[in-house]
């Protein structure tokens, strides 16, 4: 911790405020000012950080032209890292403007943020080993001595240890490439997340041949763009910049470039239910 002289703070707190009435919050599309937005780093076709230093995936997509709605030009953009189990803390504590990262509305995450959206439908899957032959079937999950692996802080750990798999053992780790050692070398038989995600790492240029999904459809994950709790201003912008993607066909251009790949099959723009 450190102290500084009130003075200094004082003078501090009429720069920035002068800075913020100079540049009015972005919304006028003036270029000077920069918007923080959280993405995944490590989910190919959604949100990943490319060797080159490159961000890209459907979830960049939506969150470049929410961004550009909201005034912000894609230069002043700095991308943030947002693990499954942080979000809610980056959003309440001021990190990010928004989020966008394969995140699914829910109750429990409504208590601490709030939602725009949904913009996307994915469902809880699980990725096996191409030459493992087993019967995946949804009702006999719990029968089976399963090692799963998944993320801490996610739907799909949670719905695994709770509605599913509960005797599994289940391994959680930071981020979902993480578990993809694990299965290749057979420390654990599945990954289990999303049908979205599954699919853009089964598609990845160093996997191909090596996995494959299970198609069980476990559970439905309306993807939301988290941001602070009682901003509702900045969600009905969000919502409108959403609606506004899909009716124009960038959402349905994004989810073919990043989905067709992977030859995963989407399902169409969802609703928006994420009003109050
Ligand atoms: N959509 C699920 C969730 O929000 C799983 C993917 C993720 O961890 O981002 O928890």
């Amino acid at each position: 911790m450190t102290f500084r002289k009130p003075g200094l703070v004082a003078a501090t707190a009429v720069v920035l405020a002068l800075t913020a009435t100079a540049c009015g919050g972005g919304a006028s599309g003036s270029d000077d000012e920069k918007i923080n937005i959280g993405i995944k780093f490590d989910q190919p076709g959604l949100g990943l950080k490319t060797q080159d230093g490159e961000y890209t995936g459907f979830d960049v997509d939506v969150a470049k032209y929410v961004a550009k709605e909201l005034g912000y030009d894609e230069k002043d953009i700095t991308w943030k890292q947002a693990p499954s189990a942080e979000r809610e803390n980056m959003i309440a504590n001021g990190d990010v403007k928004f989020i966008a990262a394969t995140y699914t509305i829910n109750d429990e995450r409504k208590e601490r943020v709030d939602f725009a959206g949904p913009y996307f439908l994915a469902h809880q899957d699980f990725l096996v080993r191409a030459e493992d032959d087993s019967a995946w079937n949804k009702d006999e999950l719990n029968t089976k001595e399963l090692k799963l692996c998944s993320v801490v802080g996610s739907t799909s750990a949670q719905n695994a240890n709770k509605k599913f798999a509960p005797k599994a053992n289940l391994i959680e780790y930071g981020g979902y490439s993480e578990c993809l050692t694990g299965l290749e070398n057979e420390a654990v038989d599945a990954l289990t997340t999303d049908d979205s995600i599954l699919a853009g790492y089964a598609a990845q240029k160093e996997h191909q041949g090596k996995f494959k999904l299970a198609g069980l459809s476990l559970s439905d994950e309306p993807y939301g763009i988290g941001l602070k709790k009682g901003d509702t201003e900045l969600r009905k912008k969000i919502n409108d910049a959403l609606k506004k993607m899909v009716d124009e066909g960038a959402w349905e251009e994004a989810a073919k470039k990043h989905f067709g790949p992977a030859n995963y099959e989407y399902e169409p723009a969802p609703e928006i239910t994420e009003t109050n």
